[in-house]
């Protein structure tokens, strides 16, 4: 199949992207290299089977394709809340742009949601049929609401046009390739671990977050797409979850660390507890994630290790 895969040259999206070379498909990978870069996908690039656009998606492009991955986004709240009206731009008129394209040329499209579709959750641990708890105005708003709104249109697409959509919802995921300076946790923390830097646990640390290695995840995705006859939305993460210090802690441990743990203010409307209900992804994919903290960890300290 010819598949194209937007945000591919992020985080995420170059693991895909080489997922799905690895099962033969084409690949065309889109970005406007917002927060993706070139050293991510730089050892796909001799493969004749895939090619990279840059463009934006927040303008309409014409290609012929069989599936689309919707990933382009920044995900990082610093990255996010750089030019948030750009944020709900690209999650808006990006899926308007490719839903158009799906349309027109019969495409499945999946859509990258997120957890945040959830706000700061009431519920706990998040079922798909919770519809969260969103500040409207806040500084996470342009992210959390463009996602809201991208699921509409997924739906409404679907629903009023027939477009085949899919939609997961991700929670925090990590691993190699992650942008060293984009202040998500993970890579703040390892590389203030590697410099043996001060350790910049936000609040006191009691907010919790459950951590899914990406090829866990980029699996659920691929057999999402691949699932007959069910949109979702699907939760996709692990549901192991753990307390921000005890993951400041863990990090120190397992990088053997001298840095010591300071607090900073805890951001504006920041999620006091996370955990994802992952029932529905067992019985509709038979998914569940396969990779440990700490195994999945190590990889992704050795990674940032060898861009130090
Ligand atoms: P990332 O920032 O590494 O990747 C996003 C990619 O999208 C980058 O390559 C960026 O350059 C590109 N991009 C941004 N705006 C664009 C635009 N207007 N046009 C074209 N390309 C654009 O982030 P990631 O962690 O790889 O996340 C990928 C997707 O998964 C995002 O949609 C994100 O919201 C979603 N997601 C990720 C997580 C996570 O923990 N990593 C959790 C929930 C949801
Ligand atoms: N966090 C922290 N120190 C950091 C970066 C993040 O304590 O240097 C906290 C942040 O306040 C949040 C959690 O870690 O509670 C996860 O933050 P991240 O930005 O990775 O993702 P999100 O909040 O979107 O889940």
């Amino acid at each position: 199949m010819r598949v194209l895969v937007t945000g591919g040259a992020g985080f995420v999206g170059s693991h895909l992207c080489e997922r799905l070379l690895e099962q033969g498909h084409d690949v065309i990978c889109l970005d406007n290299f917002f927060t993706g870069s070139k050293s991510n996908i730089l050892h796909l690039l001799d493969n004749h089977r895939f090619e990279l656009v840059r463009h934006d998606i927040t303008e309409p492009i014409l290609l012929e394709v069989d599936r689309i991955y919707n990933l382009a986004c920044p995900a990082s709240p610093v990255h996010y809340q750089y030019n948030p009206v750009k944020t709900t731009k690209t999650s808006v008129m990006g899926a308007i742009n490719m839903l158009g394209l799906a349309k027109r040329v019969k495409a499945r499209i999946l859509q990258a949601s997120t957890s945040e579709v959830y706000g700061d959750p009431q519920v706990h641990p998040q079922k798909e049929s919770y519809w969260g708890n969103v500040n409207p105005i806040g500084i996470r708003s342009c992210y959390d609401e463009g996602k809201r709104v991208a699921e509409t249109l997924m739906m409404d697409y679907h629903r009023q046009n027939g477009v085949d959509v899919r939609i997961v919802r991700i929670f925090n995921t990590y691993g190699p390739r992650m942008a060293k300076n984009d202040g998500r946790v993970v890579s703040n923390f390892i590389m203030q671990a590697l410099h043996n830097e001060p350790i910049t646990v936000y609040g006191e640390g009691t907010q919790t977050r459950s951590f899914c290695f990406v090829s866990d995840l980029v699996e659920g995705m691929m057999r999402m797409m691949e699932c007959d006859g069910f949109t979702g939305p699907l939760n996709l993460g692990n549901p192991v979850e753990n307390t921000i210090m005890e993951f400041a802690e863990r990090i120190i441990a397992l990088t053997g660390s001298k840095s010591a743990i300071v607090s900073h203010p805890l951001p504006q409307d920041d999620p006091k507890q996370r955990q994802p209900d992952i029932t529905l992804a067992r019985e509709m994919l038979g998914w569940k994630p396969v990779v440990d903290l700490d195994a999945g960890l190590a990889q992704t300290i050795a990674y940032f290790r060898s861009v130090m």
